[in-house]
């Protein structure tokens, strides 16, 4: 037997009991006649002392040589300790060791195994092995294992079946590329590796099967941004006979039991919030609810003025930013230059302060009234100490702009709390996006995504109005789910990917499965995904999905561990009958 214990057992009950424990060693400590050892695992950390006139000579010649990250085995007695450690759960005993096992020995790690660590990011990637036998990284996972047990635990409870669907499928259309794999038994043929299992989760409700889910990877190809990863977790699910109402609750409920489940918080306000409404007030689809500084849309309070940056504007708006006012001259130009940075792209910011007097300041004073400053803190809700900021330009781009400053400066003041939670659904999105490198409408969701009932006659007239039956779960300030009610008609499905470029002959050879599905029954159904890895980082308060991934891929999609992607030799190529032709 390797091991009675863990290293995280012992008590001072356990006092006097012979026990065996395997392990790490975490550090050892040699004053010559008295070696300690800690021993990691898993668990915990427990003290080992091997003492000149208690423990074998083997023993303690053997304890002298031991190394950082040695594996070892001993069996000893819990003693008491004469200094006890109140930061350890073990820190109330050690063991006198009697006998010690080398098991296997190591070469010095490249980093120290800490919580906090000399190693760099990608030196912990290289070796994330040993990075895992680090407490943080190590808790992350175990974490994770708790919110996807609570998932399944969760789902199963309302009767949701978990069913696999395949990896090696044709392509799926969520707007990214796709990974292919090449077919050797049929030469010149590929797999795709699904962006999700959105067609076959649509099979399982016209198959019957009521209530899917599926904790699932999937595979994206896209030019890789901060902190995404080409393939990720998502918690896949579906519903027959539901409408959008029955989805909401259902997974309001699952979100909820999370919250209680997994970080001890009651949530009662779950709100809703239209897509259009969301973009007005925090100029956002996806709008961190945990504060306030929602937009106040301007131009009737300052086009009546001679100051033309805001008569040509399509939109002027402004938040107020709470005790904004205690902004030195120097903050409030180094805020200006962040707006102006090529990532957010504002021509300039025109701020106004609230004194706590009750008199106003602004940059554009020449231009603006007392009277006219008073209502821009009307509009924007700013009281006596706030500062106002307001950009202007075209619509779109200018709630974007204002909503990253929204951001930053809420982080700036602490606004955004790790363990403070809002969720809330935005709803009602548009069915379509315009795209300016196609010139063309695409679906906003995915072309499986039904209109709002009536809406269908829109797409010929108002494109860009016509609303879907589509919504994202937000949670402070991340989407970390979304999905529609579909489309369950075959003929309303053709027309649909005839509205969205699709030949008759594509959207046969793409989806015609869907499509003949359709002819046998389909019942009106719909479904979500959430984003595990978010979700996971969310709940567990951190920002970084990387933290929460066994083995993660880099910044460039690389597995920097086993070393991939890489070249494959020829045999390999010509078996799958490729050539590979580099530019
Ligand atoms: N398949 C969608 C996605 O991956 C989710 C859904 O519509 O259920 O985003």
């Amino acid at each position: 037997m390797y091991r009675t214990h863990n290293n995280g057992a012992l008590r001072l009950q356990n006092k006097g009991e012979t026990v065996t424990l395997s392990g790490w060693v975490q550090k050892t400590r040699n004053k010559g006649f008295m070696v300690w050892v800690d021993l990691r695992d898993r668990y915990g950390i427990t003290q080992l002392i091997f003492d000149e006139e208690r423990s074998s000579k083997e023993a303690m010649a053997m304890a002298s040589e031991l190394g950082r990250e040695f594996v070892i085995q001993v069996t000893g007695t819990v003693i008491e300790r004469e200094s006890k450690n109140p930061n350890m759960a073990t820190g109330d005993i050690e063991i006198l060791v009697a006998e010690l096992t080398v098991l296997n020995s190591s070469l010095t790690p490249p980093f120290t195994i800490e919580d906090d660590t000399d190693g760099g990011e990608d030196l912990r990637m290289k070796y994330r092995y040993l990075d895992i036998r680090r407490k943080p990284v190590r808790q992350n996972l175990i974490f994770r294992h708790k919110v996807a047990m609570a998932v399944r635990n969760y789902l199963s409870e309302k009767s949701f079946v978990e069913i696999e669907t395949p990896y090696l499928i044709k392509s799926t259309p969520e707007g990214a590329r796709d990974f292919v794999v090449p077919s050797r038994m049929n030469e010149g043929q590929f797999y795709a590796l699904p962006q999700s299992p959105q067609t076959f989760k649509q099979l399982l409700m016209v198959g019957g099967m009521d209530k899917y889910f599926q904790i699932v990877k999937c595979f994206r190809d896209e030019d890789l941004r901060a902190d995404r990863q080409p393939e990720f977790t998502q918690i896949d699910c579906e519903m027959a006979f539901v409408t959008q109402e029955d989805i909401l609750n259902t997974f309001e409920g699952l979100t909820k039991h999370l919250l209680k489940e997994i970080n001890g918080v009651e949530v009662n306000d779950f709100p809703r919030m239209t897509y259009d409404d969301a973009m007005k007030r925090y100029g956002n689809d996806k709008p961190d609810i945990r504060f306030g500084m929602e937009f106040g849309e301007l131009n009737e309070a300052t086009q009546h003025r001679e100051f033309n940056v805001f008569n040509q504007a399509e939109l002027v708006v402004g938040i107020a930013v709470p005790g904004g006012n205690q902004m030195t001259r120097k903050e409030i130009d180094q805020l200006i230059d962040w707006v102006k940075r090529p990532q957010i792209g504002a021509m300039g910011m025109v701020y106004c302060r609230y004194n706590e007097d009750g008199t106003f300041k602004s940059s554009v004073d020449k231009f603006y009234t007392e009277e006219d400053m008073a209502e821009w803190a009307k509009i924007t809700g700013a009281k006596a100490g706030d500062l106002i900021c307001i950009l202007s330009g075209a619509t779109h781009k200018v709630r974007a702009q204002l909503s990253a400053l929204r951001m930053e400066l809420a982080s700036r003041l602490g606004l955004r709390k790790s363990n403070e939670f809002a969720p809330l659904w935005v709803v009602d999105f548009p069915l379509l996006e315009w795209d300016e490198d196609t010139e063309r409408f695409h679906a906003m969701h995915h072309p499986f995504t039904s209109p709002k009932p009536g809406q269908m006659e829109l797409l010929k007239t108002n494109p860009a109005d016509v609303k879907a039956n589509a919504y994202d779960l937000v949670l402070n300030g991340n989407e970390i789910g979304g999905g529609s009610i579909r489309i369950h008609d075959k003929e309303i499905q053709s027309k649909m990917f005839d509205y969205l470029g699709f030949t008759p002959e594509e959207a046969k050879a793409q989806f015609g499965f869907l499509m003949d599905a359709f002819q046998y029954g389909a019942p009106p159904h719909g479904g979500i995904a959430f984003g595990l890895d978010r979700l996971v980082a969310i709940l567990g308060g951190q920002e970084t999905i990387r933290d929460f991934i066994a083995f993660p891929k880099n910044n460039s999609g690389r597995d920097v561990m086993i070393d991939a992607p890489a070249p494959i030799d020829q045999d390999q190529l010509n078996e799958l009958h490729l050539k590979v032709i580099y530019n």
